[in-house]
């Protein structure tokens, strides 16, 4: 067959009509989860300035350094084509004044991207990612959320075979010491490193022990560990972020030399793989990822504001879907605020939560305020039908509160039985 004369530019790939039914697979289960959790959608522009991507994400990352599309417009400004959803979504929180709003601000966006990369199976130049933003909220709890999130969201697609990895890279105040000490060890053992990873040791010396060339692997696997090196602070901080983990009993493995290629991120990184073998060399394929970034919204001229989140590549859930997902879809209806009070309270209901999106009932929660007041303000605001209260002593005690929130009457139940008894209460309506 002759080649025609128009062809689509290298690496990137038209989505034919025949496939569009697994991209709005996706695109439903991230609006459905985004709903449940009371995510609100944002969309920014396509070009940004280059200079949000080289100060938010890093200069010496391999995304500004080789991977961003740039241009110059006739006006003379120096734009690019955006790398990733995060830098833009701080720049929109910042520019529109949204610190004003009761925090933490929940978003998400589902948005084509561009970067330069060596075309490959399931890599395009332009592809599509969906991610979620908690900004304004410093407690663990949201690591924990935003983890679940994901992890729900692909069992809604129906993925099978996905593994969680998750590390902290700690802060400005431990990470400077494991830094200076990492690269103690990667000097003196330059002679086993490659080109590349010698160049890092400079520029970037976190950034090798992301290194996925072999000759590296014995260096990086007995390099010192960031959680060795952790400051009291950031310690307590990670062991909160896994018992939350463990409470709603997601399958996380620590991976001590996960730091994820862009500089923004501190504390809690994480990373999303399958382990179904869709690539042509066998290897699992990485889905995911993301972490806290709680200098960034400082560093692009905002407020000392902390934030979370991570981002997903459609094509390659798409690419699962084919093979195992399922193409079914179901809703839900009623609208339960959970409220809490104290450290045991706040896990609790964070497996509540899961059990509630599990029987496809819509809840809301502010996970990260200890005021009952507030909490309970917010329900109402919300127009929730019932909220489950669980307070210090019915954390203790196993049991919940369910208030009807229109005629305010409450009764304590069982822990275990509060699902059921919503499930009973929305029915009757
Ligand atoms: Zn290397
Ligand atoms: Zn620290």
């Amino acid at each position: 067959m002759k080649k025609p004369k128009f062809q689509k530019p290298l690496g990137m790939h038209d989505i034919l009509p025949y496939e569009q039914k697994y991209f709005r697979k996706v695109y439903d289960a991230v609006q459905d989860i985004a709903e449940f959790y009371s995510f609100g959608k944002i969309d920014t522009p396509v070009l940004e300035s280059a200079e949000l991507f080289s100060k938010g994400i890093g200069l010496g990352t391999d995304i500004v350094q080789k991977e961003m599309y740039h241009l110059k417009t006739k006006g003379g400004d120096a734009l690019a084509l955006r790398p990733e959803g995060t830098a833009p979504i701080v720049r929109a929180y910042i520019e529109h004044g949204m610190i004003n709003r009761p925090q933490p601000v929940k978003l998400y966006y589902y948005s084509p991207f561009f970067r330069h990369e060596r075309p490959q199976a399931g890599r395009y130049r332009q592809f599509w990612q969906f991610g979620f933003e908690i900004l304004g909220e410093e407690n663990p709890i949201v690591d924990a959320q935003i983890i679940q999130i994901f992890y729900g969201l692909l069992m809604d697609l129906g993925l099978k075979n996905i593994s969680i990895e998750i590390n902290s890279i700690g802060d400005k105040e431990c990470r400077p010491a494991y830094r200076r000490s990492l690269v103690r060890y990667l000097k003196s053992n330059a002679e086993s490193l490659c080109a590349n990873c010698k160049k890092r040791t400079k520029e970037n010396p976190l950034r090798v022990l992301d290194c996925k060339e072999e000759k590296c692997r014995p260096v990086i696997n007995g390099a010192p560990q960031m959680i060795d090196s952790l400051c009291p602070e950031c310690k307590e901080h990670f062991k909160k972020v896994l018992e939350y983990l463990d409470e709603i009993e997601l399958p996380y493995t620590l991976e001590p030399h996960l730091v994820r290629g862009l500089d923004y991120y501190t504390r809690t990184v994480f990373e999303f793989f399958s382990s179904e073998e869709v690539t042509e060399n066998k290897k699992r394929l990485a889905l995911g990822g993301g972490g806290r970034y709680d200098y960034l919204i400082r560093q692009l001229g905002g407020r000392d504001v902390t934030g979370i989140g991570g981002a997903f590549g459609v094509e390659r859930i798409v690419q699962l879907i084919k093979k195992e997902g399922d193409l079914s879809s179901k809703r839900k209806k009623t609208k339960i605020f959970l409220a809490q009070l104290g450290d045991l309270a706040k896990r609790k209901s964070l497996r509540l939560a899961e059990e509630f999106r599990k029987t496809k009932i819509l809840i809301d929660e502010s996970f990260g305020k200890d005021s009952l007041k507030n909490q309970l303000a917010r329900a109402s605001r919300i127009g929730a039908e019932y909220t489950v209260i669980i307070g210090q002593k019915e954390a203790l005690e196993d049991t919940a509160i369910i208030r009807n929130m229109k005629s305010g009457k409450q009764e304590t139940v069982k822990f275990k039985e509060v699902v059921d008894k919503i499930k009973k209460l929305s029915k009757k309506r």
